[in-house]
């Protein structure tokens, strides 16, 4: 076995990634340095690398991938006083700015001046060695893995997703897809007391089967494209209609779905990215008071989330289906591609 130094998952472009040993990076003031242990492969990170881009995100200059991770304080930099060396820790990938509007009025996930792991030009933390804001990083609890401190970060898509959609006890919600973030979103409803949740996906059963094992009280498979029809289906299903719609597959259908089904005066919360545009049936949103409210990311989500995860009130573990380890990571994003599970992790430490 050879001994790198830092071995690190570097996309150069669309097509092109490769595991190259990187310099161990040095932790400045108020960062620590972690010696990596969980990557999850989010959808994104495929994306990039088989797209190059996302949106106006696009890979200019090599860059490492990676922003769902956990791992162990190797070094603590000046002036960090909550970590030490050997503390276990989930990372949230997201350092905003801290001194702008938003991050001021707390709403820091809207930060336009953020670092953000493996968003172009800012490197990712699939890798042996990271180096990241210390008040960023989050002690994990002697019960949370390292894998479950790696899911954190999908988590908290679904957790804040939630939050946006203020569900709360009794709440009748409907999440539709079932990946990654629509089962997060649905284990959040469910422990933020929705009494019911419904998952709704098209074409993929097997999805909805692995929804109904970790929670989901009712499943409905998309069958046909009459949505109106479709409607009536999941109206049936729930015998109610929905305060909140989480939406997590950013399909057309998908939004004339919720739309449909939802209660007058009841709430879309979009977090899947489909079409740059898509359209909205207005006469029906108008006369229902139907709100629609955009979800981005998260804020303050990591100590809810690790509360939850530790006390056994969220459990994230069968999401993971597949592990690789670092000298693998081709493999592992194949895996990922191929929609042949749900959460593929990359062990990143030596063996
Ligand atoms: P995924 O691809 O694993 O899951 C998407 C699910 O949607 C799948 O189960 C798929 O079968 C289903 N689907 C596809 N077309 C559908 C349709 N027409 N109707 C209903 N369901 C359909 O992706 P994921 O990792 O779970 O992410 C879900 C979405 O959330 C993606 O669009 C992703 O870009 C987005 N996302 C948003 C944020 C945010 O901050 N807003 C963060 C992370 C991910
Ligand atoms: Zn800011």
């Amino acid at each position: 076995m050879s001994m790198d130094a830092n071995l690190s998952a570097v996309l150069y472009k669309k097509g092109d990634l490769r595991l190259e040993d990187r310099t161990v990076p040095e932790p400045g003031p108020g960062e620590v340095q972690i010696s990596m242990h969980s990557v999850g492969i989010c959808g994104s990170d495929v994306h990039y690398w088989h797209s190059g881009a996302i949106g106006h995100f696009v890979v200019k200059n090599p860059m490492l991938l990676g922003h769902e991770c956990s791992g162990t304080v190797s070094k603590v930099g000046k002036g960090v006083t909550h970590l030490r060396e050997g503390d276990r820790v989930a990372i949230e990938p997201g350092v905003p700015c801290r001194k702008c509007e938003v991050c001021r009025n707390g709403r820091y996930n809207l930060c336009q001046d953020v670092f953000f792991l493996a968003t172009p030009p800012d490197n990712g933390a699939l890798a042996r060695y990271h180096t990241h804001a210390a008040d960023f990083c989050y002690k994990l609890p002697n019960s949370v893995s390292f894998e479950e401190g790696a899911l954190i970060e999908p988590l908290s898509v679904g957790l804040h997703a939630c939050r946006r959609g203020g569900v709360t006890l009794g709440h009748v919600v409907v999440v539709c897809g079932a990946g990654p973030i629509g089962l997060s979103a649905m284990l959040s409803a469910k422990a933020m007391g929705a009494s019911v949740v419904c998952m709704t996906v098209n074409l993929d059963s097997k999805r909805l089967e692995f929804a109904k094992a970790m929670g989901a009280t009712h499943t409905v498979l998309i069958e046909s494209k009459d949505v109106v029809a479709f409607t009536e289906t999941v109206i049936n299903t729930l015998w109610v209609r929905p305060d909140v719609v989480v939406e997590c597959s950013g399909a057309q259908f998908s939004i004339d779905l919720a739309i449909g089904v939802l209660k007058p005066g009841g709430v879309l919360v979009m977090v899947g990215h489909g079409p740059d545009n898509v359209s909205i049936p207005a006469s029906s949103t108008i006369a229902r008071e139907i709100e629609i409210r955009g979800s981005f990311r998260y804020k303050n989500t990591w100590k809810a989330a690790l509360d939850m995860v530790a006390s056994g009130a969220i459990n994230v573990k069968p999401m993971v289906t597949h592990h690789f380890p670092l000298e693998k990571t081709l493999d592992a994003f194949n895996t990922a591609k191929s929609g042949a599970g749900i959460k593929v992790i990359i062990d990143c430490f030596r063996e």
